[in-house]
């Protein structure tokens, strides 16, 4: 029976496929398989279990040769382990997976699991349900084996469009990803991945793992409650990713309707896609420059693609993401920003200095102590300050990478001059460090993020030590209303439009401008084409935003005349519900 869930729309689009339920396990391996590589797929999944197996048995040997000394419960243990390995339910299920779905082995038994798991949970006798447990354990045991063993199967990456969608069982329709929560590290793992679209029970629409749902331009929705609870594996489903609503098997009127509105997306982006080559510029003749933000260097090419004129924001941070505490050295570093200065073909890239804690844990590790580490704590630069060496390593590869193109550097979290002079004094060690060593490195233009109340009321300090800013409306609407960007349950209360986020937002691009120093967007309003007339009105003439949004927003800017803007934005500024005037 249809039915509806609604949540917050992150990332436009509608997406029709069906649902994977994601468990526990995102950090396993999701790709699709080709047809000849199913049998050698099984044997991979059949060894990994074999070899549990031996391990159990060696284990009761060790256990019979302990005699008395042996912990009861021990045995008792390997034994259901044992029996649950050789439970054929296990492996034919798994078996299921590979062979119709082409999952991957890992994939395969993780959703094999998701589905026993549930099973698990209705069944009256406690003792069965406690036994899901165990069920996770042995899965993961093989899973650990699996990991250590490479798979000599060539992931097949196969991401349909929505219009080639068929409704019958061919393995080539869409999925879509239903889970509890993501991490933003989770997401990275699902950058190159097979997912049509993603929908969370948590999270709030500006929460890093939305951003860079977004960043992948595919239809999200988050913070739709019990979503992961209510859908089943399998089940078809709609992501609304325009209304934030996700639709349950839904009946053919409703599947009709959706498809229209997909070809009618489908359409757009056809229609926008001739702005690409458009230069930027409003009807009274001002040049706006629309910028990408990227996540890693892969994303040059789109941002290319899109018609950016330059990156606006790497966000340095994920390529130290999914490493499991080691990060990456000074040389990988370097490799990193050059290829992304390469591959922005001589077009500037300002990259970011590592903005990792609160919603933004480095791996599982971080994410366990993440209660340490909130949107107040140890985050962005207050954590580069904290562990210099590693500052420093980033701050020399970025500065070797400048000798290769227009770089510049963006510190994000700032709000202290003291925290100032330390960055700076750090970057000038940095330089001295690699003219000790005789290495080559590049001039770049230094910036800072205003994404604290502070710092916005503490321009004349920041303008005195900086090139240029950049705006992180962000985490400036999150500390200005005390709202948690990640939570959904305080999403209604985050608030762009509020007047003390507008009024710190115009003063910083209003005073950039008048001392004729650079100024930019980089947060989540640069794109969202509802306020782009309000920035222009603003003053603002650099937007820099996820580059599936850019030629919407060129759109708005072609129609845009700034001096009716400007008398306009005023207005808006000083009104009590600002919202109100821009038709919210
Ligand atoms: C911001 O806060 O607006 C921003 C661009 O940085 P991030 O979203 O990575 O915190
Ligand atoms: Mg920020």
């Amino acid at each position: 029976m249809t039915f509806a869930i609604h949540g917050l729309p992150v990332a436009r689009g509608i997406a029709i496929g069906r649902a994977v339920l994601m468990g526990g396990r995102v950090d396993v391996a999701h790709y699709f398989i080709d047809p000849a590589q199913v049998d050698a797929e099984v044997t991979r999944l059949r060894e990994g279990r074999n070899a549990v197996i031996d391990e159990i048995h060696r284990l009761q040997h060790t256990i019979v040769q302990m005699g008395k000394e042996a912990p009861h419960e021990l045995s008792a243990l390997l034994d259901v382990h044992l029996m649950l390995l050789q439970d054929e339910d296990l492996i034919t299920g798994v078996k299921y997976w590979i062979r119709e779905r082409l999952y991957n082995a890992e994939w395969a038994l993780t959703t094999q699991l998701e589905q026993l798991s549930r099973q698990f949970d209705e069944m009256e006798d406690e003792y069965l349900r406690e036994r899901k447990a165990d069920l996770e354990q042995v899965a993961e045991r093989i899973l650990r084996y699996m990991k250590g063993v490479a798979s000599p199967v060539a992931p097949t990456p196969r991401r349909k469009s929505q219009q080639d969608l068929l409704l019958d069982d061919s393995v080539d329709v869409p999925l879509v990803l239903v889970a509890h929560d993501l991490s933003p590290a989770d997401m990275l793992q699902f950058k190159q991945s097979v997912f049509a679209g993603f929908v969370t029970d948590v999270g709030g629409r500006n929460s890093h793992t939305a951003i860079v749902a977004r960043s992948m331009d595919i239809p999200a929705v988050v913070g739709a409650r019990s979503a992961s609870q209510l859908v089943r594996q399998d089940d078809w489903v709609i992501i609304d990713g325009d209304d934030g609503v996700l639709i349950v098997d839904p009946s053919p009127i409703i599947l009709a309707e959706y498809g229209f509105k997909q070809r009618q997306a489908e359409l757009e982006r056809g229609r926008l896609a001739r702005l690409r080559h458009t230069p930027a510029v409003t009807i009274d003749g001002h040049k706006v420059e629309l910028l990408a933000n990227i996540e890693m260097p892969e994303d040059a090419p789109t941002a290319l693609e899109a018609g950016a004129v330059g990156v606006g924001l790497f966000r340095s941070e994920f390529l130290f993401m999914n490493r499991r505490g080691r990060l990456p050295d000074e040389d990988e570093q370097y490799e990193a920003y050059r290829r992304a200065v390469e591959g922005m073909q001589g077009l500037p890239v300002t990259i970011r200095t590592i903005d990792v804690g609160a919603d933004k844990p480095l791996d599982d590790v971080q994410r366990e102590e993440a209660h340490l580490n909130p949107a107040l704590g140890l985050r962005a630069i207050r954590w580069s300050l904290a562990d210099p060496a590693m500052f420093l390593t980033q701050l020399r590869a970025v500065l070797r990478a400048a000798a290769y193109g227009k770089v510049n550097l963006l510190i994000p979290m700032l709000a202290h001059a003291s925290e100032i002079r330390q960055t700076l004094s750090l970057l000038d060690f940095a330089r001295a460090e690699l003219d000790n060593r005789g290495v080559a490195y590049g001039p770049m233009q230094v910036g800072a993020m205003i994404e604290i109340p502070a710092a916005a009321l503490s321009l004349r300090t920041f303008l005195r030590y900086f090139d240029f800013l950049s705006i992180g409306t962000n985490d400036l609407i999150q500390y200005t209303l005390a709202i948690d960007r990640a939570d959904e349950s305080v999403a209604h209360l985050y608030d762009p439009l509020h007047p003390a986020v507008l009024q710190l937002v115009a003063q910083t691009i209003a005073e950039c401008n008048a001392q004729g120093k650079g100024v930019s967007v980089c947060g989540e309003m640069a794109g969202d084409i509802s306020f782009t007339r309000l920035l222009l009105g603003l003053g603002l003439r650099t937007f820099s935003m996820h580059p599936a949004q850019i030629l919407a927003v060129k759109q708005e800017v072609l129609r845009a005349d700034t001096r009716r803007l400007e008398g306009w934005a005023k207005e808006v500024l000083a009104s009590e519900e600002p919202g109100k005037l821009l038709g919210q």
